[in-house]
């Protein structure tokens, strides 16, 4: 049993709005916390080209960490498997995303996985391309064919803002440079995955994004690849082990679908084999997950039992 109607999700939006009040926006990057702490918003996106939307639909948000799950995709596309775990783990981790503490506990020194700033960073600094803006071109247009949206870009006033402030990732990545996990300038990479975090979309985007992965990394309107299955697969995976922060073994529990969370507000969904989900709402849980957005999903979940499990 599928929503079927935009009114459906009217009503469960403004149910799950009222959480809103009890989170908080994030403003560590200080172009976030202009974000508006009442907005919220959910799209659908289903594999025959159907579309439902409720809620603030129109506001744009940056994918902070949504972008790693794309990243990581495009670095093994690049690398091959084996290349990149090799230089990041795939286990989850019970702390925050951008704690610096396991880095130093594991040996040899190696990020638990992908999704957790640290592996992020890996992640991209395996990117190929022979300069910034040529990766960060090549990030974009894998955005482009997901979104079927070739006018999404990178919002430059948030990426500045982070890379004024990315002191903490800075550290992570003169850390892990020191072990050999990192190549080339730091201040590049810094520059690159800020921009990558600063990619503007909507929920639709997110939706879109979220179908093709549901439908195996095949884009179903071409009917071409994007992402090939395998990749695909093993990136829906680290959504579902990691994709929530150190709050995955709930969203799991509570929600049961891959899902990835970034600290603008902005939450991926998808469930298979036919469904994309995108959800905005900027303020924020404990854990740095959006308050309204997981409550939203929940209550989807259950109304239309989406629980892969
Ligand atoms: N750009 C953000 C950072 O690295 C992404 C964090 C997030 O969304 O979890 O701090």
């Amino acid at each position: 049993m599928y929503c079927e109607t935009d009114d459906e999700l009217v009503e469960l939006v403004e149910r799950a709005r009222k959480y809103t009040e009890d989170g908080k926006v994030a403003d560590y990057i200080p172009a976030l916390g202009r974000a508006e702490k009442c907005d919220l918003s959910i799209a659908l996106y289903y594999t025959d080209g159907r579309c439902f939307k409720a809620g603030d639909v129109d506001k744009l948000f940056t994918l902070q960490s949504v972008s790693k799950v794309l990243a990581l995709a495009l670095a093994i596309m690049d690398n091959g498997e084996e290349e990149v775990f090799r230089k990041v783990g795939m286990e989850p981790t019970g702390d925050p995303f951008n704690s610096i503490a396991k880095l130093e506990s594991q040996v040899p020194a190696k990020p638990l996985n992908p999704m957790i700033n640290a592996g992020a960073l890996v992640v991209s600094n395996m990117i190929e391309g022979r300069s910034t803006h040529d990766k960060l071109g090549r990030f974009l247009t894998l955005i482009h064919d997901l979104t079927n949206n070739t006018s999404i870009d990178v919002d430059h006033e948030v990426s500045d803002s982070e890379f004024e402030t990315a002191h903490l990732n800075r550290a992570l990545c003169y850390y892990m440079k020191q072990h050999g996990l990192i190549t080339g300038d730091v201040e590049d990479l810094i520059d690159l995955y800020t921009r990558q975090c600063a990619i503007k979309v909507s929920c639709l985007d997110l939706a879109r994004i979220g179908m093709v992965l549901a439908n195996k990394g095949r884009d179903p309107e071409t009917n071409r690849m994007i992402i090939p299955e395998g990749i695909a697969t093993l990136v829906k995976t680290f959504m579902v082990t990691c994709g929530m922060y150190n709050a995955s073994g709930e969203f799991a529990i509570r929600v049961g679908i891959p899902a990835k969370s970034g600290v603008s507000g902005g939450i991926i969904g998808l469930v298979p084999p036919s469904m994309g989900i995108g959800v905005y709402g900027p303020a924020l849980n404990e854990k740095g997950n959006s308050i309204a957005g997981v409550k939203l999903l929940e209550m989807l979940s259950q109304r239309y039992e989406l629980s892969i499990f």
